[in-house]
C-alpha cells in the first residue's frame, strides 16, 4: 500500500509522457496516450487489392502477402516511435510496437498457419553499433502477442552497404546474393514465415532479403513491417 502511494506520488512530481503528444500518461497507458493509440495512421494495406508492398517484390512468386502497421508521415508518430528505438537506444519501444502491430494483425496471422518470423538482419558490425537489430524487437513483440517463433541467426547479412542510395535498380538487383545469406538452408525448406522489418521505405532491402529466402527454399513469404510510406 505505501509502495502504491509513494509511486502515485512520484508520477505525480515526474509523469511518464506520451512519446507522441507529451501528455501525462495515466494508469494503464504505456509510452503512448490512449487518444494517440486511437488514431494511430493504420494502412490496412492487407486489405488493399493490390496491397502496395506485395508490388515491391512483383516477380517474386513466394511473396504471397504483406502487412503494414502505420503509414510513415514525416514527424508522424510512427516515424517519432522508430527514432526513439533506432537512435536513442530504446529497445523497449521496439518490442511495445511489434506487440501492438501482433495485436493488430493476430487474426490474419492464425489464419495463415505461419511457422516462424524472420527479422531482417543488419550487419554484425551495425548491430554491434546499436546494441541490438530494431527487427528483433519487433519480431520478439510479435511473438509475445502471437506465439510465432523468432528464428534468429538463420538470414544473415553479408556486407555492410547501403542498398537505399545512390545505386540503380540494376545495381541493387545484381547484388542480391552477397547481401544476404541463408545459413541453415533445411531449417527453411517448405516453410511459411513472416519477413519482419522496421520500416519499409523503397522496398530494396526487403525484397533482396525475400529473394535470398525464396531461393532457400521457402514456400510462403509475407511481409512485415511498422510503417512504409507506400
Ligand atoms: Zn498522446
Amino acid at each position: 500500500m505505501i509502495k502504491k502511494y509513494w509511486k502515485d506520488f512520484l508520477s505525480l512530481l515526474y509523469p511518464e509522457l506520451c512519446y507522441n503528444c507529451d501528455v501525462a500518461l495515466v494508469e494503464g497507458e504505456d509510452k503512448i496516450c490512449l487518444r494517440c493509440y486511437r488514431d494511430f495512421p493504420l494502412t490496412n494495406y492487407h486489405e488493399s487489392e493490390p496491397n502496395p508492398l506485395v508490388q515491391i517484390a512483383a516477380g517474386n512468386e513466394k511473396v504471397k502477402g504483406a502487412f503494414c502497421y502505420m503509414k510513415f508521415n514525416k514527424h508522424g508518430v510512427a516515424q517519432k516511435l522508430l527514432h526513439e528505438v533506432k537512435y536513442k537506444g530504446n529497445s523497449t519501444i521496439g518490442v511495445l510496437l511489434g506487440e501492438w502491430f501482433g495485436k493488430y494483425i493476430k487474426r490474419e496471422l492464425d489464419a495463415l498457419e505461419l511457422d516462424a518470423i524472420i527479422p531482417v538482419p543488419l550487419h554484425k558490425s551495425k548491430k554491434r553499433k546499436r546494441g541490438y537489430n530494431q527487427s528483433e524487437l519487433i519480431a520478439k513483440g510479435i511473438q509475445n502477442v502471437t506465439g510465432l517463433k523468432v528464428m534468429e541467426g538463420v538470414l544473415i547479412r553479408t556486407r555492410n552497404v547501403s542498398t537505399q542510395t545512390k545505386k540503380g535498380k540494376v545495381e541493387r538487383w545484381q547484388n542480391v546474393d552477397s547481401l544476404y545469406q541463408v545459413v541453415n538452408k533445411e531449417s527453411i525448406i517448405g516453410k511459411k514465415l513472416l519477413l519482419v522489418d522496421d520500416v519499409i521505405t523503397t522496398g530494396a532491402t526487403i525484397s533482396m532479403a525475400a529473394e535470398v529466402l525464396g531461393n532457400g527454399g521457402v514456400s510462403d513469404i509475407y511481409f512485415g513491417c511498422i510503417a512504409s510510406g507506400k
